[in-house]
Formats: C-alpha cells, structure tokens, sequence
C-alpha cells in the first residue's frame, strides 16, 4: 500500500484534520506494512453527525429488511470474490497463520449471510391482553446510530460480528477497529461503498481507543456502544456512556477453565487442551487458558501435553508450515514474558516454554513458544489474571465439587470446557459453571447460530444467534383499539 489509508466518512474516503498518520507494523518481522491516517474525536463527531443525518431523516430506518438483505448478500459475494487476498492481509496484519484467517473471512461471510436471512424474518408478536378490544402487538424497530469498537485478536471477524446484525436490524453505524490492525476493516468498508450503503449508514473512523474510541463511547448522538476487548478498557467505556445513558454492549476478558477428568480419552484431550490455549497465539477471549486436571492423571497428561506443545510450529503465519504466529506487538510480547516471570517468582514450576524466539529471521518478529505452568495455587497472579497469549496454568483437584469451585473461583465468566465420556457428570458439571460459552468434550466451536458472551465480568449482552440481533433492536409495544369510541373514563 502506497496511500495513506483513509477513513470512510458519510461516504467520502477522508483523512483526519490531525494531519497525523500511523505505522501498521507486520507482527512475523517488524516492518511497516501500511501508513494509516489517525483520525480524532473531531472524526468521530463527523461520522455521528452523518450517521444521525442517514438514520434520522435519508431514510435508512425506513428501508425494508429484504432491501438490506439484499445489500448483506452483496457483501457477501464481494467477500467471496476477495478472499484470498483478504485471507492473506489479514495474516500479514495480524500475524496469525493463513489456515486461521482462512477460517476467519468464511466465517465473517457466514456471519454477514446469517443476518442478511435473518432481516427477512418474522420478529413480531402479537399478545392477548384481557381487553378484548384492545389487540396488542410488538414490534422490534432499529436503535438509531450505533458505535461499534472492535480489538486486534480477530480483526474482520469482530468486525462481522458488530455489523452485520446492526445493519440488518437497521442501524447506521460508527465503526472503530484495533490502531494496531486496521486494514481487513479498510477493505471491509471498501467493500460496502462497492455495494453502494447509502451515504452515511457505515461510517469508519480510525485512531486510538483513549481519543476515537473514547469519543463513540461518549457522544450523545451515540443510541448504543458495543465492544469487545479487555475488561478494563470496558469498564471505561460503561461510564463514558452514562452521559446520555446510551445501550451498552461488552464482550470482554476471561480466564476460562477447561476440565479434564480421569476417565476422559488422554489423547484428544490432551490435543484439546493444546488447541483451547494455543489457537491464535492464545490471544482469545474464550481461550482454556486455566487446565483442571483431576490430580490421577496429571503425570502422564502433563507429560504428553509438553511433548506436544514442545512440537507446535511456531512461526510467519504467511508460512504454510507455521501452526503459531507471532504474537501483535512487542509490548504485548513483553507483557505475556512479565507474567512468565511473575509465575517463578509466584513459585509455579515452568513445564516447557517461557522465553522469546530469536534465532534468525524470527528475531525480527514478536514470536513466543507455548508456555505452560504447573504447580500453581489459585491465589497466583497467573491463575486470576488473564494474560492474553499463549500462556497455559495447570490446576489439579480430586473430587467433581471440587473442580466446579475450582472452575468458579475466578472475576470473569465468559466459556469453560468439560472432558469425560460421563454425560450425566459432564451436564453437572457444566449446569454448575458460571459461564456463557461451554463445551463438552471439545474446546473452540463457535456458530453464528449461537449466542456469544459471558457472565461476571467477562462482559452484558450476548452477539451472534437471534440474541445478537436483538441487541441491536428496540422493542415496542402497540395497542389497537378494536371499538374506536369514548374512554369513559371522565364523566363531564
Ligand atoms: P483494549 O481493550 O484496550 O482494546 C480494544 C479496543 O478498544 C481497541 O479498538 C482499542 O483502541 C479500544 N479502546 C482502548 N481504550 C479505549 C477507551 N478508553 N475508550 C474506548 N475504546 C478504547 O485491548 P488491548 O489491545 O489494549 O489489550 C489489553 C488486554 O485486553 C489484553 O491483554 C487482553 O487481556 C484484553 N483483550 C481482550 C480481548 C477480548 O476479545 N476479550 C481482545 C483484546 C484484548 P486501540 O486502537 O487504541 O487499541
């Protein structure tokens, strides 16, 4: 990319009054992939304004469903037409291998198709009230302008998961991706022009979290924020809506458990539990990022889940041999090695892992082998705290009870895994966990058709499935009066 890449404001490709640009930095080498212009709070005011002026008076709400069905579907096929080359982009800008970002753009195209059908669909309900001359009715109507702020982890992805069912709902929107991967959204609102949103209904604004991001969460002509990423950054943004006491959505952090029991299949747990941390350079909201062994069998589980963690490819994610990527950035590198220290002087024992990767060209990148510790006690640093890449603590217990308290015993509450060909204990188990995303004797599956989201502190409100759509919907009531007459109700 040669250009300064630009926001899309109220239908014009625009560069910020800042006159200020960014460096987007290609995570597998250090070296500059893109300059991007830095937008401002002054932006975001630009973007609302248009977004209130397409919402409230050109019409948008006023659009039929099958009309903005028809306009999801025609993203959906640009999508399709540009996949590898976004597949690619997206690996470039975020490091994580080609394999997942393939799984990415299809599922963003999957997500954009599932709220293009569900536009179309009945969401009405009709009530009988007591009055038999009243029919009462409910209708689900768009909020108005929604901000929407998306992290690094999954950058086209989240994006996805934000717009698609507020554009089918009705919504126009303002729309902040990750400073630090901005490009698959560039693309993204490259494709809407393409589609031909009329002007106003997407806006992009690009720039940091603590002005751009600050300024969504803030703005009066904002109806909701939605946003995904860390907890504390979340709770900023809950008071910076109070203003105007906007709708809020969040999904946000966890430290989620993932239980094995003794009579579970050692070795696809053992590749489970791999794949529940290491995915995406364990930089996911949902990731197993605590294990729970029962205390039996952690000698010989432990023994195969270091020979193959020690075996997981680390490398570019532009290399087809590469199973982990480079971490997103060398301060993050640096923060995920700060709790490696933190967990030997926490005195946790260091299984394999823990150091940074140097030799030869990845030296130039941000690259970390998985790391996995054992030995640990709950009050640890590194068994509370989310740590957001790839990053494993160990936990033993003896008894079912106590790998539920175990499970529990943490702020967040976002996903947990169970693993036993023990159904009736497995449903315990899971009935008992506080957490909105679970699985039994797999770790990962996500479906648009599901909701997504958590309880405690990993987040309010739930994306993806009809639980995501109604996020993005007010709901209204109406009264008919069968026998239009009198109330009755005064007598003069
Ligand atoms: P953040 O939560 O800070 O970033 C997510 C998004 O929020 C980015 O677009 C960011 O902007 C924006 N943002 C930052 N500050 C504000 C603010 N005050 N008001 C509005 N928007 C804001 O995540 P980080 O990248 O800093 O990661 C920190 C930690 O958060 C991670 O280590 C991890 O623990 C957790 N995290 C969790 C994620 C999840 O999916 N649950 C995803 C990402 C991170 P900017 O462009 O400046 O980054």
């Amino acid at each position: 990319m040669s250009d300064i890449g630009r926001m899309y404001i109220d239908g014009e490709w625009v560069l910020s009054g800042s006159g200020e640009t960014r460096e987007v930095i290609n995570p597998a080498d250090g070296s500059i992939l893109a300059s991007v212009t830095e937008g401002t709070a002054d932006d975001v005011k630009k973007a609302v304004a248009a977004a209130r002026r397409a919402f409230d008076k050109d019409g948008w709400q006023d659009t039929t469903p099958h009309e903005r069905a028809a306009l999801l579907r025609a993203v959906c096929t640009k999508l399709e037409r540009d996949r590898e080359p976004l597949l690619k982009l997206e690996t470039l800008d975020n490091g994580k291998p080609l394999r997942e970002t393939g799984y990415d753009v299809d599922d963003t195209i999957g997500c954009f198709r599932y709220y293009a059908g569900m536009a179309e669909k009945p969401t009405g309900q009709t009530f009988s009230v007591p009055d038999p001359n009243i029919q009462t009715m409910v209708v689900r109507e768009p909020i108005g302008v929604c901000g929407q702020i998306v992290p690094w982890n999954y950058p086209l992805l989240m994006a996805a998961w934000k717009l698609a069912p507020a554009l089918a709902a009705g919504n126009t929107v303002v729309f902040k991706p990750s400073e630090l991967t901005p490009l698959s959204a560039i693309r993204l609102f490259e494709i809407f022009e393409e589609v031909g949103f009329p002007k106003g209904v997407v806006n992009l604004v690009l720039g940091a979290g603590a002005t751009v991001g600050h300024e969504i969460a803030a703005n009066h002509g904002v109806d909701k924020v939605a946003f995904t990423g860390g907890t504390k950054t979340g709770r900023s943004i809950m008071q910076a809506a109070t203003g105007n006491l906007k709708g809020i959505s969040l999904e946000l952090g966890g430290k989620s458990p993932n239980i094995v029991f003794a009579d579970a299949d050692l070795e696809s747990a053992v590749d489970y539990a791999l794949f529940a941390i290491f995915c995406n350079q364990g930089q996911v909201c949902s990731a197993g990022s605590r294990l729970l062994l029962e205390e039996s069998i952690q000698d010989a589980f432990l023994a195969r889940l270091v020979e193959r963690a020690n075996k997981i490819r680390v490398g570019p994610g532009s290399s087809p041999a590469s199973e982990m990527g480079p971490l997103i950035s060398e301060s993050h590198l640096n923060r995920v090695l700060a709790y490696v220290e933190i967990g030997r002087q926490e005195g946790a024992t260091l299984l394999c892992g823990g150091n940074r990767l140097t030799e030869g060209e990845l030296g130039k990148g941000w690259f970390m082998r998985p790391t996995i510790f054992t030995d640990t006690t709950p009050d640890m640093r590194i068994v509370k705290e989310e740590v957001f890449g790839p990053f494993l603590v160990v936990q033993t217990f003896r008894t079912e009870a106590e790998a539920i308290e175990m499970a529990n015993d943490t702020e967040y509450g976002l996903a947990g895994g169970v693993f036993t060909p023990d159904g009736a204990k497995a449903m315990r188990v899971i009935r008992k966990l506080r957490a909105g995303i679970t699985w039994i004797n797999t770790y990962n599956p996500t479906f648009n058709e599901a909701p997504w989201g958590g309880y405690k502190q990993s987040g309010i409100g739930r994306e993806l499935g009809t639980f995501g759509y109604e996020e993005y919907t007010e709901v209204k009531q109406i009264n008919l009066n069968l026998n239009p007459g009198m109330s009755g109700w005064f007598e003069f």
